[in-house]
């Protein structure tokens, strides 16, 4: 463990899109690999790495709702599309040489080993990065709050989001020039101004557990190894 390191186990939850590159859809592995590398990197510091990906490069129980489609079959499906993306991370981690496990939320024994705790915090131990997929099994939630669930029972000490910017702002900074970065923001802040951190269950389970929330760049090179050595810029949300 790099005595540096300010975290010794965390949870690090991007989305789907995280893994689509400039693609409009679906998976563009060079990206996987560029992400898998930034991780491959923090774990070989020692640091104890859980991840959770989102599904929606590929689908949104929201968008087929929209469509038509009854809900949560439609949830069923963006689960299985985190099924997806936790496989192609894991290929590509295990590409670097680092030890993997794939963890689904929904039973599928010949694809990726079943949720059980205690199995999940040995494989940790046990230096074993541990994707969590098929969210939390469950329609009408999102992969931010399979983060904050896992990362709670997992007991990490803190979720990290890597994101397109580097931090949360007033307002959208793609779109406004004078859109201000807080250092630190307060989760009752985060829901009561609508900051678009997290969804709100997600942030209100991080709230009543003090799990603290570090939104960082992920397109940053060496962002994610910055934050475990509380380097570079992000917004921490805290109690
Ligand atoms: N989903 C779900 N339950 C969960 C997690 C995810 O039903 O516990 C479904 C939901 O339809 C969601 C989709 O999976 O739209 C993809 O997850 P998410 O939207 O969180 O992905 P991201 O936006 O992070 O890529």
């Amino acid at each position: 463990q790099d005595p540096n390191a300010k975290f010794s186990r965390v949870m690090l939850k991007i989305s789907g899109e995280a893994l689509m590159g400039d693609l409009g859809y679906g998976l563009h592995p060079p990206t996987v690999e560029r992400i898998a590398r930034e991780v491959k990197i923090v774990h070989d510091l020692g640091v104890e790495i859980c991840m959770v990906i989102g599904g929606g490069n590929i689908f949104r129980g929201l968008q087929g709702s929209a469509q038509g489609m009854e809900r949560t079959t439609a949830d069923y499906m963006g689960m299985l599309a985190t099924v997806m993306n936790a496989l192609a991370m894991q290929s590509a981690l295990e590409g670097l040489g680092a030890h993997c496990r794939v963890i689904s939320a929904i039973r599928m024994d010949e694809v990726a080993e079943p949720y059980i705790r205690r199995r999940a915090v040995r494989h940790l131990e046990k230096k074993r990065i541990c994707i969590f997929a098929a969210g939390t099994g469950n329609p009408y939630f999102t992969t931010d709050t399979a983060a904050t669930l896992r990362a709670n029972e997992m007991a990490c000490e803190a979720i990290l989001k890597g994101t397109k910017v580097d931090g949360v702002y007033d307002k959208d900074p793609v779109k406004h020039a004078d859109a201000k970065r807080y250092d630190r923001v307060s989760y009752d802040e985060v829901l009561a101004q609508h900051l678009g951190v997290m969804d709100a269950s997600a942030i209100a389970l991080a709230r009543d557990n003090n799990l603290p929330i570090i939104v960082f760049s992920l397109d940053e090179p060496g962002g994610f190894k910055g934050i475990l050595a509380g380097e570079g810029t992000y917004t921490t949300v805290h109690g």
